[in-house]
């Protein structure tokens, strides 16, 4: 079987080398993430031509997410680069100070910070590693304690436990980003910290408006990494393509025990809600620096394919680490072995769902005639790829292959859990596709003499949402 999880890999310093970044494309990346916390601009653009040209010197669908940045609260700059924070001392943070920071306090570069806090609030800066508690706020500063010492270094992020932090999701550097982002028509926007739907239909808007003069809307991804976000989930849910368990925010802002439960709630409400959703955040963190994960790392990696993620990702293991190669490979070894394991249900998967639309009910019916049929592959002839998307929210031991002649469509879709996209040429007869469509599986491999195979269409062809038709075939 072929691997069903996708792996998202974000690009750096450690990865960004042609040479790199074709090993992890090969060894199994299939969204290369473009983080706009780092870098300028050009850098990002620099980056989106050398995945593109890598993808197609190795001949396969790569996607590109664009991640915003969003209104990370931050801490200014020190004099001497970072200060050792010992519990018990007060340390002030000051959003109308413009020299650099000390032991004492140091400046904002989010100046709301002193209206969103009261006494008794704890600040977690630098990913919770260090906590202050909240004494006294005084115009512009906020008194603290440090309740948890530590290094404290420049542009260290700051978190409200418990949330409450009223930036909006969209600043005005995410503004021109998302610009900048549309120029090399990412196949999908992360939005960061988004709060409600109203941030994500913003966002939608701001993306299709600068996408305009290539007609491209990319798929959107809302981070859910705020405490405000988590009942507003179905909405979020709605508005966007899918979601991001943002685990690094969000553990900071809703406490680490309470990740887990989260973590398989999303995947869940995703699926059940026909949309994507990737696992996110120190998934592989010590391959930063080691070559070899830990036991809990791996353990972690398996329980997100279990939980039916569509992809897992990697972060400053493949931007940053010294392992990129490695780490990739690893975490496909890991995620093939746990699918390998997973028991499929599929009756009892497939629940008390109900579809209303003649294409979706088409997908479903691939599904139940694929498994029960003990079929091949499925072959998908989509537009859009919302059909290949449907069958992708169902665990099947059935393999799923998505052919589209767009471009678009094909990158998309190599996110999609259980999904192969592969690009076809545009052919109005009906019959003249399936055969072609069964002519590219058998030359790929994957279809031989004898086997049957489920396979959906519209006719007539090439308009999205169309399907109507489903034909079992067996090859001649
Ligand atoms: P980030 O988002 O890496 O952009 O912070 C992911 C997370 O918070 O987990
Ligand atoms: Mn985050």
């Amino acid at each position: 079987m072929p691997r069903h999880t996708k792996i998202v890999a974000t690009l750096g310093p450690a990865s960004s080398d042609p040479a790199v970044l074709e090993r992890i494309i090969r060894a199994g990346v299939d969204v290369v993430r473009l983080n706009f916390s780092h870098g300028k601009a050009q850098d990002h653009i620099d980056r989106a031509t050398l995945v593109r040209e890598v993808a197609a010197r190795v001949g396969k669908p790569v996607a590109i997410m664009a991640d915003l940045q969003g209104p990370k609260i931050r801490v200014g700059k020190f004099a001497e680069g970072k200060v050792m924070l010992e519990a018990g001392a007060p340390f002030v943070l000051d959003a109308c100070r413009t020299e650099p920071g000390d032991l004492g306090g140091v400046g904002l570069d989010y100046k709301e910070l002193p209206r969103d806090v009261r006494p008794g609030d704890t600040l977690l800066l630098n990913d919770g590693l260090i906590v202050l508690v909240v004494e006294l706020v005084r115009g512009d500063k906020v008194h603290t304690v440090v309740k948890i010492g530590g290094e404290l270094s420049n542009n260290k992020g700051i978190n409200k436990q418990g949330g409450g932090l009223t930036a909006p999701a969209l600043t005005s550097k995410d503004m021109e980003d998302i610009k900048t982002a549309m120029s090399f028509q990412c196949e999908y926007l992360a939005v960061s910290f988004p709060k409600s739907a109203i941030d994500m239909e913003m966002a939608r808007q701001l993306a299709n408006v600068a996408g305009e003069p290539w007609r491209h809307k990319p798929g959107m991804i809302a981070k859910i990494e705020r405490t405000e976000a988590i009942p507003q989930l179905e909405a979020i849910l709605k508005a966007s393509d899918g979601i991001m368990v943002a685990r690094g925010d969000l553990a900071v802002e809703v406490g680490n025990a309470a990740v887990p439960a989260l973590q398989k709630k999303m995947i869940r409400m995703a699926r059940e809600m026909d949309k994507v959703v990737i696992t996110a955040t120190q998934m592989m963190e010590s391959m930063i620096q080691n070559p070899v994960p830990t036991r809990a790392e791996v353990s972690d990696v398996a329980n997100a394919v279990l939980d039916g993620t569509d992809a897992v990702m990697l972060s400053a293991e493949t931007a940053a680490g010294k392992y990129p190669v490695e780490t990739v490979e690893q975490m496909v070894a890991i995620a093939e072995a746990a699918e390998a394991a997973e028991e499929v249900r599929f009756e009892a998967d497939m629940g008390s769902r109900t579809v209303g639309r003649i294409d979706q009910s088409i997908a479903m019916g691939a599904l139940f005639t694929a498994h029960h049929l003990g079929c091949k592959a499925i072959l998908a002839l989509t537009e859009s790829g919302s059909t290949a998307l449907w069958m992708s929210r169902h665990r099947i031991d059935v393999p799923i292959y998505a052919l589209t002649t767009q471009p678009l469509s094909e990158r998309k879709m190599a996110l999609y859990r259980n999904v192969r996209p592969i690009l076809m040429p545009k052919f109005e007869d009906r019959d003249t596709a399936l055969a072609a469509a069964e002519q590219l599986l058998v030359e790929r491999g994957v279809l031989r003499p004898g086997d049957t195979y489920a396979i959906t269409c519209g006719e007539p062809m090439g308009y999205p949402g169309g399907t109507n038709m489903l034909k079992v075939c067996r090859v001649g």
